[in-house]
């Protein structure tokens, strides 16, 4: 996993594979939610995180979920709400995607989430069968 001085890795979770959201000719993909601590805002954060992006050769194609080397998202950021162009906190597939809330759940359990529910109860909702625990990296 990237290190970096400015990221200071908290927690991780397991690894979980998951059919692709969009077009279908491509591999499933791994997901992972980790929980850092940073001195960097949240918009420098993103920069960072597109800058270890383009390390890892991720190249963007235009083609909305298309296949991918390295995706990081911003899912919540301490307290903050922020709604720009660029920058969406919390992230909007927070409590839609299995992928997301699962992995959470596993490093943060008793996290309520911005719409109120603790979501170790939103992952125990979503018994989603094609969420595979691949486990620790
Ligand atoms: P993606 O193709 O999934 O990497 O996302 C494309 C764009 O989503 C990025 O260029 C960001 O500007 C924007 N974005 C909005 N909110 C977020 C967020 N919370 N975390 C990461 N990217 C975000």
């Amino acid at each position: 996993m990237e290190r970096a001085d400015d990221i200071s890795l908290k927690r991780t979770s397991s690894l979980y594979s998951s059919p692709p959201m969009g077009p279908p000719d491509q591999p499933n993909y791994v997901n992972a939610v980790v929980m850092i601590e940073t001195p960097l805002g949240s918009v420098n954060l993103l920069r960072r995180l597109q800058d270890i992006e383009r390390d890892h050769d991720r190249v963007r194609t235009g083609v909305r979920w298309g296949p991918r080397t390295l995706d990081l998202d911003i899912l919540l950021f301490g307290e903050e709400s922020i709604y720009t162009d660029t920058l969406r906190i919390p992230h909007r597939g927070l409590t839609e995607r299995p992928f997301v809330v699962v992995p959470l759940a596993e490093i943060m359990p008793d996290l309520i989430l911005p719409n109120g529910v603790c979501v170790s109860d939103l992952a125990a909702q979503m018994q989603d069968q094609t969420l595979v625990r691949l486990g620790h990296d």
